[in-house]
């Protein structure tokens, strides 16, 4: 039998009616014959809200007892679902990341999953159960409830997929697929009909919240059959593929954007061997995200450093900093975490020059100051000032030819927080 995996996200569950809504879409395809898992996020707004109560208590709480009480939001879901499902006379289950036993690693906020007992789900669904499975979390292996990062609930579905060798994952969401970039910001945003997961990889990573980048990773690794498509309305979605794309297509797939980042910089540390480690080992020790790092060419046996961290992790990156300016004897620590990162990707870049050349020209036309670059084979990330972020990504989206024809279809629907 066809065998589904099939992910409701925030806005997807956000009201009664919405879950409602759901329950009928996931009954018509129990009776259709197929087999079904429903991984659920918490209502919209809801982990925002539990997270606010927290910080009101105490904005330093334990991250064990956080997710302790982020947890619960997906627990409301999948209870209320599995109701509206038996009142449409279709047997369904619900189980907590814990219950399914759904193992992770101990590093609360971020756990990873390493393992899924699927035995329980496998029995429910021999029995011709719809079984629904809590977002987002897990347990270690001493039994404590861990989360697994925002957005966390496309991994639960993507994995339990691969657990179970799921014929299809589907992903639905708030809007029909994945765009050209989040059709929030530029309305001329194209849907794809289909994206290889080496570009997903890239653009989730580089912050196209559409999905999950570990679900992505996942994807890869297990391929995974996964489509991204709206619980709102029917429609074709977009097929995240895992074959190498036809060099004909479009240079550039898409363009990610993230508005929550902070540049450091340390000037005047000795231009000697073992300072970059010097620097970034107390960082990595404290399990701080760094991204771009560019370092001038010394002068007078002196140089800078310069590099990028999540917005929420620069307090303690710039504190940290400032320690190790103090013991290397260097200059001074400046920041700023007005930053906003840019990322362009595409597999064709690989086989042509000049892209980057585009990107910087159509930026300096519109007089948008990059702060800093980065590249690899299938992107080039630029970070500029916050209040250009909109303006660089329409500027961006336009000289790459991604804008839509105003005359084609309209948007899918837009919900959200
Ligand atoms: P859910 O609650 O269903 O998990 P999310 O809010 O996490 O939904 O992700 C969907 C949102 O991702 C969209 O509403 C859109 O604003 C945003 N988004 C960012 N980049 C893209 C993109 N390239 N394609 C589609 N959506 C995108
Ligand atoms: N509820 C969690 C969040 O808001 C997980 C998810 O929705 O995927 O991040
Ligand atoms: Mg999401």
């Amino acid at each position: 039998m066809f065998l589904v995996v099939e992910k409701y996200g925030g806005t997807s569950v956000g009201s009664v009616e919405r879950i409602n809504a759901v329950a009928a879409r996931v009954a018509a395809s129990h009776q259709k014959g197929e087999r079904l898992v429903v991984v659920v996020s918490a209502m919209s707004g809801e982990t925002n809200r539990l997270i606010a109560l927290a910080n009101e208590i105490n904005p330093d709480s334990e991250a064990r007892e956080m997710d302790v009480l982020v947890s619960t939001g997906e627990q409301v879901t999948i209870a209320l679902l599995s109701m509206a499902l038996n009142k449409l006379e279709v047997e369904a289950r619900s189980y907590t990341g814990s219950q399914v036993r759904i193992l992770t690693d101990n590093v609360h906020g971020k756990a990873r999953i390493l393992g899924i007992d699927d035995a329980k789900v496998r029995e429910d669904l021999e029995q011709g159960r719809i079984v629904v499975i809590a977002g987002f979390q897990g347990a270690d292996e001493s039994g404590n409830i861990t989360t697994l990062g925002r957005g966390g609930s496309d991994t639960t579905a993507v994995a339990m997929a691969a657990a179970l060798k799921a014929d299809e994952c589907r992903i639905f969401t708030d809007v029909d697929g994945v765009y050209t970039t989040d059709p929030r910001i530029v309305p001329e945003a194209r849907r794809l009909d289909q994206i290889t997961v080496e570009e997903m990889l890239e653009l989730a990573s580089q912050g196209a919240k559409v999905l999950q980048t570990r679900s992505v990773e996942f994807a890869g690794k297990y391929r995974v059959p996964l489509r991204v498509l709206s619980s709102f309305e029917d429609g074709p979605g977009t097929l995240i593929t895992h074959e190498v794309r036809d060099m004909e297509e479009p240079l550039i797939a898409g363009i990610a954007y993230n508005r929550d980042e902070a540049k450091l910089t340390i000037r005047g540390v000795p231009d000697e061997p073992g300072i970059a480690s010097q620097i970034f080992g107390p960082l990595s020790e404290a399990h701080l995200n760094i991204d771009m790092i560019i370092q001038n060419v010394a002068q007078d046996g002196t140089t800078d450093l310069t590099f990028t961290v999540n917005r929420g992790e620069y307090p303690l990156a710039k504190k940290l900093l400032e320690e190790i300016s103090e013991n290397l004897a260097a200059r001074e620590v400046a920041g700023d975490d007005t930053l906003a990162k840019i990322a362009i990707v595409g597999v064709g870049m690989r086989s042509h020059s000049g892209i980057a050349a585009k990107m910087f020209e159509a930026l300096a036309r519109e007089g948008i100051n990059i702060e800093l670059i980065s590249t690899s084979e299938i992107k080039i990330s630029i970070g500029v000032n916050d209040k250009y972020l909109e303006l660089a990504v329409r500027t961006l989206h336009k000289a790459f030819g991604l804008d839509s024809d105003p005359t084609e279809e309209s948007l899918g629907h837009l919900g959200g927080e």
